[in-house]
This record gives C-alpha cells, structure tokens and sequence, in this order.
C-alpha cells in the first residue's frame, strides 16, 4: 500500500517536471515569479472563472465549440427569458446540467487547495458555479455567481436541494419543477444575466481585493461586470496582480506577472516552486542555526 503510494507521487513529480521541461524557459522564470510573489506575500486571494474548469470537462462561455455556441448564455441564462418562459430554461438545463453534476475537480482546483492549506491563499472567489473548489478542498470560497446545486422558489423563496429537485422532477415529469408551498417555478440559485449579485458575496469580495496584497486571477476573461472591477480594488490599494489565462486579457498590462498558458499546468508548477522556495529557506535556516 505504501509503496503504490510512494509510486504514484513519483508518477506525479515525474509527471510535473516533464511538463516543466516543456515549457518555454520564459514561462519557468514566470513561474518562479509568481511563487516568490505568493511566498512573500501576507493577505494574497484567488479570482477565478470558467477556465479552471475547462481541464474538468465544464466549457467555458466563450471557448469555441461549446455547449454554448447552441445555447446563446445571453439569451437562455437571461433572467427576462426564464420569466417569460422556464419550461425552456430547464429543457436547457437538462442539456447542460449532466456536465456540471459529473465533473471532478482537476489539478487547477487542487493547487488552490493546496495553497490555502499551506496557508498561502486566504479566499477563493469564484464566478463559477460548479462547487468543483470545495470538492477539491478550498474551504474559504465566495461564490459570487451562485451555485448550481442549490435551487430557489422564484415565489416564496423555499430554498430546495439538487436531489430533491431531481426526485421531483423524476416523480410529478413536469417542466418547470414547482414549488410544494406556493407552485412558483423553481430556479437554480445561479446568477442569470439580468440579476443582481448576491449583496453579501460582493461586499466581501471587494473587502478581501481590497486587502490583498496578491490576487492571483485564473482562467478569467475578466469581461464579465462587476467581477471585472475587483482586481482594480486590489491595484488601487497597491497590491499585485498575477495572472494566468490561455489568452490575453484587458488587464495583462498592469498585472505583476502573466502566463498564458493552461492552469491545470501551470497552478500546481506553482505550488511544486512554493515549496522549493520554502525548502530552501528552512535548509539555509537550520545551517544558519547551527553556525
Ligand atoms: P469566460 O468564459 O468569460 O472566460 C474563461 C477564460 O478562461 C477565457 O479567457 C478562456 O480563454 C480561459 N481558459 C479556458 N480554459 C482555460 C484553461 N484550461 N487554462 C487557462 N485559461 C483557460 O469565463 P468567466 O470570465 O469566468 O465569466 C463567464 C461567466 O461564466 C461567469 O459568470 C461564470 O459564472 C460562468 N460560467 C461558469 C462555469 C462553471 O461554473 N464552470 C462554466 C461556464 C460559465
Ligand atoms: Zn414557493
């Protein structure tokens, strides 16, 4: 048992240093960069969007060839077109859902764990909905967008568990699933456009941006308001930016450091240098110790 343990890890490292090699030198020296960055840092956060859950299976809004590009976000995930008519909401949702409720978190999700277990990384803020941060460990999370395995009553407010709504739906087949108190229709508890952000949720957000001496941002086009904005409370308060993304976004120019590059990689390389980082500092420690 210890021993496949042991084999595993050493897959793991193998596998981690392979990609290291791989990428160009440019990147290892960003890499390096960011973990400094986050080593030395005191109140650092994540941002984090659709990207981190590519490498999960769940598309993004705006990656081609998504389930997306059939159903419009704009149009189907409108707060006006579900009032106006929820049975095709939900015929949507039926279509989608399956990809968010299977989905396991990947390694992205889990170097952000790890950094908020070595104390690094004091909150998660996410615009995803998809819980794929908690199920890989992240405890402190903000969920500003909702998330999509809890459903409210449009009416009274009810609030109802996934299985529960899966049951009913099973049960009465009826589109919208209803709420047993008032009959209102039943809505996932996610941020359609049109909607207001949970008060809380945000305020918090900006509290912690505006705190933060690093906010690490992930797999976020950044071009979705208010979300958008917050990396400004961390800039305006002479905090730094790092960001990793696949492509550019309007604030690469201002941020610290930036990869453009894929975070299911590029997250746990920054980990595997914290550590290095960190090893160093207690081996010249302890040689300082003795002397
Ligand atoms: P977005 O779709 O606007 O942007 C995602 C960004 O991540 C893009 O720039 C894309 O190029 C990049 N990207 C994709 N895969 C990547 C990867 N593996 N590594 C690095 N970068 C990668 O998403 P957003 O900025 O989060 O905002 C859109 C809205 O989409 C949000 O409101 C969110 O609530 C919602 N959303 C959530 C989910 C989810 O919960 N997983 C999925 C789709 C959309
Ligand atoms: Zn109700």
């Amino acid at each position: 048992m210890k021993k496949t343990t042991i084999i595993l890890k050493r897959n793991n490292f193998d596998q981690l240093s392979i990609k290291m090699k791989i990428l160009k030198l440019v990147e290892r020296k960003k890499i390096y960069e960011a973990a400094k960055l986050l080593v030395e840092s005191t109140d650092a956060i994540a941002l984090t969007g659709a990207g981190v859950s590519t490498e999960s299976g769940i598309p993004d809004f705006r990656g081609e060839g998504g389930i997306w590009e059939k159903y419009k976000p704009e149009i189907y995930g409108n707060i006006k077109a579900y009032l106006r008519d929820p049975t095709k909401f939900w015929k949507m949702a039926e279509k989608v859902a399956p990809k968010l409720f299977s989905a396991e978190p990947n390694p992205g999700h889990t170097a952000l764990a790890d950094l908020e277990d070595m104390d690094i990384l004091k909150a998660v803020i996410t615009q995803n909905i998809d819980e794929l941060h908690q199920k890989a460990g992240s405890v402190i999370v903000y969920e500003v967008h909702g998330n999509i395995n809890r459903f409210n009553c449009f009416g009274c407010r009810a609030s109802y568990t996934k299985d529960q709504v899966l049951r009913k739906l099973k049960k009465e087949k009826h589109y919208p699933p209803q709420c047993d108190m008032c009959s209102a229709p039943l809505k996932p508890s996610v941020v359609l456009f049109g909607e207001a952000l949970p008060t809380f949720e945000i305020y918090q957000s900006q509290a912690l941006a505006g705190k933060a001496d690093i906010m690490l941002i992930a797999g976020s086009s950044l071009s979705v308001d208010p979300v958008a904005d917050l990396p400004m409370y961390t800039l305006s308060n002479q905090g730094k930016l790092i960001i990793v993304n696949d492509r550019p976004t309007y604030l690469d120019e201002k941020a610290e450091v930036v990869i453009h590059h894929k975070t299911g990689t590029v997250l746990p390389l920054i980990v595997e240098e914290i550590k290095k980082i960190q090893a160093s500092k207690s081996s010249s420690g302890e040689s300082n110790d003795s002397d």
